[in-house]
């Protein structure tokens, strides 16, 4: 065997991808798990977009096309961002990418050099650290806590800041402690963005539907940063589309412009049916996928009412994405099984042995003090998984 890269020996396995083939692997063993640790719906993708994808299919779209996607999706993209954000772009301000995830990857690879900084608030979306590293960038941790709602306040924002900052990434409403940032808190942000014009705002936006408080608010809206933001989103979530691998971009045009290059020698335009299909999800009004939003609702007070019975969880209550994130460092330094707890990691597995949920440890968020259980689950399973693991905690 030859020596792999330093690249891939030193980058981190994805938690949540690692969490759930784990959940996978033993329920092949026969293991009865319940998976609450990828963020990914439980809903079918709604027949109006999938007989879109049929159409498509019958109408022979087969072929490449625009690396930086169908000139069609990328209106209906551009009509979006104007009716839900209030944001202009052209179209060469769009690229379309294989899920948000490669649209995130874009962006460091075409941003970064060595050494460059880029501020994370933890908790923050699991794979943005390793992609700034892939990048060669170097991910700045700004910890916050339960108590400001896992929000980053402006005086660490200014604290964090170097020379060598190149970006801010946050995500709102946030994977993995659902806080979202309110028009006001954004302000604040930018207030100190704008003393630093060199730094360019990746605000992650996947989640915006799913929002149990009320409007969502997008930096970009504000004049003096619209030139300095990228605004990425998707489809996986609020469509129930994880698996078709769509996301996309609206920023400056000398970033769309990078990115296109990128995605050109790497992976060329997203898949041609999905595309297709995206331009009737997006077209479609918000009202078709409510359904969704109000089950997640739903099940946030079921899991936030159960997960109150168990002594030393201690919740946010999330404002939007489906999950929770409870700090459990309570039950650090006890003893389970005959098995020491030292941090998240030990809990989050003890439950997945002990119980039979796999979650995943705060660890891989940058919060070491919390797990992430994921609603997007039935009601039936997140009542059973709360039950086990408060038997596996008495
Ligand atoms: N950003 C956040 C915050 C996420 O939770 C996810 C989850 N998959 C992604 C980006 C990537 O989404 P996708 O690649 O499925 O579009
Ligand atoms: N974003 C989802 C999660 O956080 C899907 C998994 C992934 O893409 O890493 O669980």
């Amino acid at each position: 065997m030859n020596k792999l890269s330093t690249r891939v020996t030193e980058m981190a396995t994805s938690a949540t991808l690692a969490m759930a083939a784990k959940a996978r692997e033993l329920r092949g063993e026969g293991k009865d798990i319940i998976g609450l640790s990828l963020g990914e719906p439980d809903f079918n993708t709604p027949d109006f977009i999938k007989e879109a994808a049929k159409d498509a299919i019958d109408q022979n779209y087969n072929s490449y096309t625009p690396v930086d996607g169908y000139a069609e999706l990328k209106d209906a993209i551009i009509t979006k961002f104007k009716r839900d954000n209030n944001l202009s772009y052209k179209p060469s301000q769009i690229v379309v990418s294989t899920g948000a995830k490669q649209s995130l990857a874009n962006i460091a690879l075409v941003m970064l050099d060595p050494g460059d900084e880029v501020i994370l608030p933890c908790p923050y979306w699991v794979s943005y650290s390793d992609i700034v590293k892939i990048a060669e960038g170097v991910p700045v941790e700004v910890p916050t806590s339960i108590e400001t709602d896992f929000k980053m306040t402006p005086e660490q924002l200014e604290a964090a800041i170097t020379p060598k900052t190149k970006m801010l990434w946050y995500s709102s409403p946030c994977n993995p402690s659902g806080s979202i940032y309110s028009k006001e808190e954004l302000r604040a942000l930018a207030d100190v963005l704008v003393k630093y014009p060199n730094i360019v705002v990746v605000s992650d936006e996947i989640y915006e539907h799913i929002n149990y408080v009320g409007a969502h608010a997008s930096m970009a809206q504000f004049p003096d940063m619209y030139d300095r933001t990228v605004t990425v989103n998707g489809v996986s979530k609020a469509f129930a589309m994880t698996g078709w691998r769509v996301g996309y971009i609206g920023g400056p045009e000398y970033i769309a412009r990078a990115c296109n290059k990128m995605q050109g020698q790497i992976t060329s335009g997203t898949n041609c049916i999905a595309q297709r299909a995206v331009i009737t999800a997006l077209e479609a009004p918000v009202s078709k996928i409510k359904y969704m939003i109000d089950e997640f609702k739903n099940r946030r007070k079921l899991i936030l009412d159960l997960l109150s019975e168990i002594p030393g969880f201690k919740c946010n209550e999330p404002e939007g994405a489906f999950y929770v994130f409870p700090d459990v460092s309570e039950f650090f330094g006890k003893t389970f099984g005959g098995k020491k707890i030292e941090n998240a990691t030990d809990f989050s597995l003890y439950i997945l042995e002990a119980a039979n949920v796999a979650t995943v440890t705060g660890a891989a968020f940058g919060e070491p003090d919390c797990i992430r259980i994921s609603y997007a689950a039935s009601t039936e399973s997140i009542k059973e998984a709360i039950q086990r693991i408060k038997e596996a905690v008495s």
